[in-house]
């Protein structure tokens, strides 16, 4: 296992200080308020263009694209702040964490110039359609097809759950362009822009009551060749990859965080039984941290820490259910704050063993990477 600069390292304290005077003072102004899962929910294109414009998004990518040329432990360093503040950052959270990568280490020159600009500047905001109706575990089954046209590509087909396709500006989308007999081939990445003709968004409403997700139809949809990520049927390599970005970041145990931080704010009226389970949740934090840590140094590496980043979502998942979990224990009706922050933490935890890989999945490509000789 490879090891990284800690992102607690001095050189890196004047990012951490910046994102929490910024999550600091909107706060102080009523901007916004910290939630559980605001990564995903908490949708604010003004804080992310706040973030922009201090060299926040895109923060390792190449300056000539629009990047801050800095390392995996500096843009970690700015997440864990952001999460803990429980900021709405959902806005570039996608286009910062995969896309802009997927399109750095697969596009074209000319395809990087044109997308990488605007993620780094929040004025792109992606969607991930990868998932269908029949197709969310078993990626390779999607049916959404592309079929060659002069010029490019015509997509039909149908994709669910794609959490802020109603607010996006351009979505990833992974199609067939080729039927063959083995089902992880002839698949191939695009990048489309959400202004197309013939693309519908339907909302989905969960149960918190939250509109996130969405369903997005695609009928004759027309998508320039320039767009095609990558190569042409190589998409099951490529979005392998790009799944570790997706799952090996802070927020798969940090949802909870503000949540875990009032639980702690009233340690003290916990009582001596609940201390112990308080230790273990802190130690496993740091062993988490510590994992992300090391995704995130294999990253900088240009490696795609497939096995380490399903098992830190794994853990990651399971950590964010006892934080649910312990704060039931320790919140009764008088503490209003810390049992509305339990109750909104509740409605969001289904989600966070499904999205972005069911846990059994999960369990499944880390026990085959296990048993190889
Ligand atoms: C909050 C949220 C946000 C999401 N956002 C997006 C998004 O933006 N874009 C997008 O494309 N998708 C998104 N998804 C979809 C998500 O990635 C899929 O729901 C997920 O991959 C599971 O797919 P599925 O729903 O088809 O369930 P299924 O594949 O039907 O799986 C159901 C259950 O069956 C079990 N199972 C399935 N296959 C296996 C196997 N091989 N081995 C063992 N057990 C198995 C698992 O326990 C799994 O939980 C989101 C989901 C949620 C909950």
């Amino acid at each position: 296992m490879t090891t990284t600069t800690s992102p607690e390292a001095p050189e890196l304290a004047d990012l951490r200080t910046q994102v929490r005077e910024l999550t600091g003072q909107w706060r102080a102004d009523g901007r916004y308020e910290p939630r559980s899962d605001n990564w995903m929910r908490g949708f604010d294109p003004d804080f992310s263009r706040e973030l922009a414009a201090r060299g926040l998004i895109g923060i390792t990518w190449p300056r000539t694209y629009g990047g801050g040329g800095r390392s995996q432990a500096a843009r970690l360093a700015v997440n864990e702040e952001l999460l803990r503040a429980g900021a709405p950052v959902a806005a570039h959270w996608i286009g910062d964490r995969q896309i802009g990568p997927a399109v750095l280490r697969h596009g074209t020159p000319e395809l990087r110039a044109e997308i990488l600009p605007g993620i780094a500047a929040a004025r792109y905001v992606f969607c991930l359609g990868m998932s269908e109706p029949e197709a969310g575990s078993d990626l390779a089954a999607v049916r959404t097809t592309a079929a060659r046209v002069d010029g490019g590509w015509r997509v039909n087909g149908r994709k669910i759950w794609t959490t802020g396709a109603h607010k996006a500006t351009h979505t990833y989308l992974l199609a067939r362009t080729e039927r063959t007999e083995r089902k992880h081939e002839g698949l191939t990445e695009f990048i489309v822009d959400m202004d197309t003709p013939g693309i519908e968004v339907s909302p989905i409403v969960d149960l918190a009551g939250d509109h996130h997700f969405n369903e997005m139809t695609f009928t004759d949809v027309f998508v320039p060749e320039h767009r095609v990520l990558g190569t042409v049927g190589n998409a099951w390599r490529q979005v392998t990859e790009q799944l570790s970005f997706e799952r090996g970041g802070p927020e798969r145990f940090l949802s909870t965080y503000p949540l875990f931080a009032l639980t702690l704010r009233d340690a003290e009226a916990h009582g001596a039984d609940t201390e112990e389970r308080l230790g273990r949740l802190v130690a496993d934090l740091a062993t988490l941290r510590r994992l992300t840590w090391q995704v995130a140094a294999s990253l900088d590496q240009g490696a795609a820490p497939v096995v380490d980043a399903a098992t830190l979502k794994y853990l990651g998942n399971a950590f964010e259910n006892d934080v649910v979990d312990f704060a039931r224990r320790v919140c009764t009706p008088d503490r209003a704050e810390l049992h509305a922050a339990w109750a909104q933490a509740l409605l969001a935890s289904p989600g966070f063993t499904i999205r972005g890989g069911a846990a059994d999945v999960l369990l499944s490509i880390i026990a085959k990477q296990e048993t190889r000789p």
